[in-house]
């Protein structure tokens, strides 16, 4: 059966050699939208077949920061399947055998060269100005089993000789694979050179492990990082070679994620130098112990994430800009990727972060802020904690910001700002917020609302404009001349003290 008459099978296939890269999750992401819409599954794989390459906390961390967005595994590597393991170096005995299969089929050769060996030879070539490649030209002059007479291949092997095995790329053929993003992609075998598909170790290389794999778990779609394009034609010649190209997946190279400005690949120096992350989660080096900054640290929501990374590489095509995953799963499509590479504007998810943190309840805000006020030794009552998530959700980019500027709602003013006082501290404006603080006794409960209503009857009353009293009047209650909206934050101190404060500052000021 042709892959694409099956139910979609996607694996996002990551190595742990470090914290992921939010590139990475947004190719887990495209894969896990993918899957949803289609009712396919998706899977998580670990390619650890390198072993140098390998960093302890990795594989957690990759766990963890899927969770964190919100990509829910159907199968794989901390779940479980049908196919376990789903660790690559915990199938490191499934793999010799597809390599063997091909050099039986004179597909594939076994290579005896030494590390000494082929630098001679990089360096003959190089003094000649050409650079090396263990390709269809040099092989025959290397040492290996389409050099070397059969008998010396057994004895080597017996003797246990180290090799490897390399594919045998034909010399002179065009390599065709049709991407679900790019169209037609042609490759002449020549640019290509034999690639070591197992180890002296007896470990797989990822080309290998990543085609054996991707056929013995029914993956349909191969969806990952245009970093990944040159391995492509490669790997078509596998799965041809392996008598698998029936059901080879079809493939999506997704774009590079490229620099604020546009100009070249995003890396984490960028990220260092303009202040952002560019991993989901924080990251401790466990060797050095650096500590590399995290979106979900910084004060990114989840979805605002999602939303953000879905928008790199991938648009609607409408103005629609907010997308919940539901909406993005929903919306997803592969013509709608774009080939070109997509710039990392971190404001934009700056932006989408201001967007969530509006759209959340003033109680779920207030579940954040009441730990966080607690850890400052401010004690507030729940009620008063989703008043002022209330008061300044709409004023910051990050949830640990609702708590900047607020110390006016537990503390008095030490003093005003002195370019309002005294300079606009008329005599006109003390007798308004005098009788301000005479009758704010007698309102019942204040609140926003009842708190403006009685300001704005004495200011009429007394014929002050309202706009020359509230810039004098915050600065009496709050210190400053600028701060979240004045009527809440006085609900927020409460009467009792909005009428301290009034009165300290008549006393100091008269
Ligand atoms: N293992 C590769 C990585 O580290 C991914 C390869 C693929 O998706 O085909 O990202």
């Amino acid at each position: 059966m042709s892959p694409q008459n099956t139910r979609p099978r996607v694996r996002f296939a990551p190595s742990p050699t470090g914290p992921l890269h939010i590139g990475g999750v947004r190719t887990a992401l495209y894969n896990y939208l993918f899957a949803r819409q289609t009712g396919g599954t998706m899977i998580l794989r670990i390619e650890d077949t390198d072993q140098t390459r390998f960093v302890p906390g990795a594989e957690a961390y990759i766990l963890e920061a899927l969770k964190w967005v919100g990509i829910e595994l159907d199968e794989g590597q901390g779940v479980g399947g049908p196919h376990e393991p789903y660790r690559q170096s915990e199938r490191k005995a499934m793999y010799s055998q597809y390599a063997e299969q091909l050099v039986t089929a004179g597909k594939a050769y076994y290579a005896f060269d030494t590390s000494e060996q082929l630098d001679a030879m990089r360096q003959q070539l190089e003094g000649q100005g050409t650079a090396f490649q263990y390709n269809a030209i040099t092989r025959l002059k290397l040492n290996n089993s389409l050099t070397l007479p059969q008998e010396g291949v057994t004895a080597k092997i017996a003797a246990g000789e180290p090799y490897v095995i390399r594919l045998k790329v034909p010399a002179k053929e065009e390599i065709r694979l049709n991407d679900l993003i790019r169209g037609w992609v042609h490759v002449h075998s020549s640019q290509i050179d034999d690639k070591v598909l197992m180890k002296s170790d007896g470990m797989p290389t990822y080309h290998l492990a990543n085609v054996v794999d991707d056929h013995l778990m029914g993956i349909t779609h191969v969806i990952s990082g245009e970093e990944w394009l040159p391995s492509a034609p490669l790997h078509v010649l596998l799965y041809r070679y392996l008598g698998w190209e029936s059901t080879m997946p079809r493939f999506a190279h997704l774009p590079l994620l490229l620099k604020p400005d546009g100009n070249g690949k995003l890396s984490k120096r960028d990220a260092d130098l303009g202040g952002f992350p560019v991993f989901p989660l924080q990251w401790t080096d466990p060797e050095t112990g650096t500590v590399a900054r995290g979106f979900r640290e910084e004060g990114y929501l989840s979805d605002a994430t999602v939303n953000f990374l879905a928008f790199l590489g991938w648009n609607p095509g409408t103005e629609q800009e907010l997308f919940s995953m539901d909406e993005l799963i929903q919306s997803f499509s592969f013509e709608r990727i774009s080939k070109s590479g997509a710039k990392f504007d971190i404001q934009k998810a700056q932006w989408f972060n201001q967007q969530y943190l509006r759209q959340q309840s003033d109680e779920a805000l207030a579940a954040y802020l009441l730990p966080a006020l607690e850890a400052k030794g401010i004690g507030v009552t729940p009620q008063k904690a989703v008043g002022i998530a209330r008061l300044m959700k709409d004023r910051v980019t990050f949830p640990q910001e609702m708590l900047t500027g607020t110390e006016f709602l537990f503390v008095p003013p030490a003093g005003y700002d002195p370019a309002v006082i005294p300079s606009k501290w008329t005599p006109e404006i003390a007798l308004v917020l005098a009788a301000y603080k005479d009758e704010l006794p007698s309102v019942e409960n204040l609140n926003a609302d009842t708190a403006k209503a009685l300001l704005h009857s004495i200011t009429e009353r007394q014929g002050v404009k309202m706009g020359k009293v509230m810039q004098p009047l915050r600065v009496v209650l709050t210190g400053g001349t600028t701060g979240p909206d004045l009527m809440l934050s006085m609900e927020l101190m409460g009467k009792e003290e909005v009428i301290g404060r009034l009165e300290l500052a008549l006393n100091r000021l008269s």
